[in-house]
């Protein structure tokens, strides 16, 4: 699969390596590396601050999460002009490389997986949704996981308060990203099958079988899914004598435990989810490996035998060091930028070739 047979930075394994190693932030600073031109951000330099990239990008990012959102907002806010011009939106927008199901009763654009799997399953060839996302992600990479996909968003905010990081070794990180691999090429392959079946006019018997996953199997473990959807219809209880609708709950109390969890260990471990879990990453990290827009390296400012800040910060876990310095070429880099920031020396570019 492209991730591990492809990406050979991750095959050379430093001996000495534990398993987990825990990272802090004070040790981003105490890593040695050339003193040249340390790049502060200080009241000397306001507007250096107002764009820091990184507040861009948790901006960017919160608007998207309440914007994929937006029509519940809408709804709230209430006024014929706000709903219309909302459903404006959600009939031209095409679907993006996040996991975001069109269900959501707020939600004005789906995730081309989400969609993927609804368009297969239904016997439909989904022209359209494979030709967006081949021009988006060979153009732009990942970005949209870096900067659009809510559930990427909720990681990254749970990962914030907590200044120590956990981060497997290479081996065990290479294994970990396995995961996900298996569970597109079964979730994929359930929705093909099924679609080849409609079309037959055999699909009956398969669907009573296979029932919630005939149509999207990754939908009970899929957390925007979840949040989005299942939270937003649920009866939830409202008063003490409605208590008993959790009786009801059933599959449901599962997967508030799974959002649970996403957002407990990622406190510790960043992007968890995305790293060893989501299909949809890896199905865009296989097309945006070669994309135009992407991480470099300037050689005449890198120390990588004294420094290693880009991949302490890389949220990722990519050996960003052992990638050649004019491109790194990672299904897993999802263009968030942390790198850039971080380096001490500045010498992390962002390339457009
Ligand atoms: S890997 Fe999946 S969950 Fe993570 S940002 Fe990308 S689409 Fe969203
Ligand atoms: S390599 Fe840099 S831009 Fe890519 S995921 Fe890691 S920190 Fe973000």
């Amino acid at each position: 699969m492209v991730e591990d047979s492809e990406w050979s930075e991750d095959t050379e394994v430093e001996e000495d390596e534990s398993d987990l190693e825990e990272v802090s932030d004070e040790e981003v600073s105490e890593v040695p590396h050339e003193p040249e031109a340390p790049r502060r951000l200080s009241l000397e330099n306001p507007i250096g601050m107002i764009f820091n990239v990184r507040m861009l990008r948790r901006v960017v990012q919160l608007l998207f999460l309440l914007g994929i959102n937006a029509y519940i907002l809408a709804m709230w806010i209430g006024g014929e002009q706000v709903l219309a011009f909302w459903e404006g939106i959600r009939d031209i927008l095409p679907t993006l490389p996040v996991i975001a199901p069109l269900e959501a009763p707020g939600a004005v654009l789906a995730g081309t997986f989400d969609t993927l799997q609804r368009e297969f399953s239904g016997g439909i060839f989904p022209f359209f949704t494979l030709g967006a996302m081949i021009i988006i992600l060979t153009v732009l990479g990942r970005s949209s996981c870096g900067w659009v996909c809510p559930i990427g968003t909720i990681q990254d905010f749970a990962t914030l308060p907590k200044r120590s990081k956990v981060r497997p070794s290479p081996n065990t990180e290479n294994e970990l990203r396995r995961i996900k691999t298996y569970i597109f090429v079964i979730v994929m392959g359930l929705a093909i099958w099924v679609g080849i079946s409609r079309i037959f006019g055999t699909a009956e018997d398969l669907v009573r079988i296979l029932g919630p996953f005939a149509t999207a199997a990754f939908d009970p473990f899929n957390p925007a899914f979840i949040i989005f959807y299942e939270a937003t219809t649920q009866f939830w209880p409202y008063s003490l004598e409605t208590l008993w609708f959790i009786t009801q709950w059933g599959l449901f109390l599962g997967q508030i435990a799974f959002v649970i969890l996403i957002v407990g260990v990622g406190i510790w471990v960043p992007r968890w989810f995305c790293r060893w879990l989501c299909p949809a990453g890896w199905l865009y990290g296989a097309f945006s490996r070669e994309a135009l827009v992407g991480i470099g390296r300037n050689p005449a400012r890198c120390t990588p035998d004294t420094c290693s800040v880009c991949e302490v910060v890389c949220p990722m876990n990519i050996r960003i060091r052992r990638s050649p310095y004019k491109a790194l070429r990672s299904p897993e880099c999802i263009l968030c930028l942390e790198c850039k920031s971080h380096c001490p020396n500045g010498a992390i570019v962002l390339r457009f070739s």
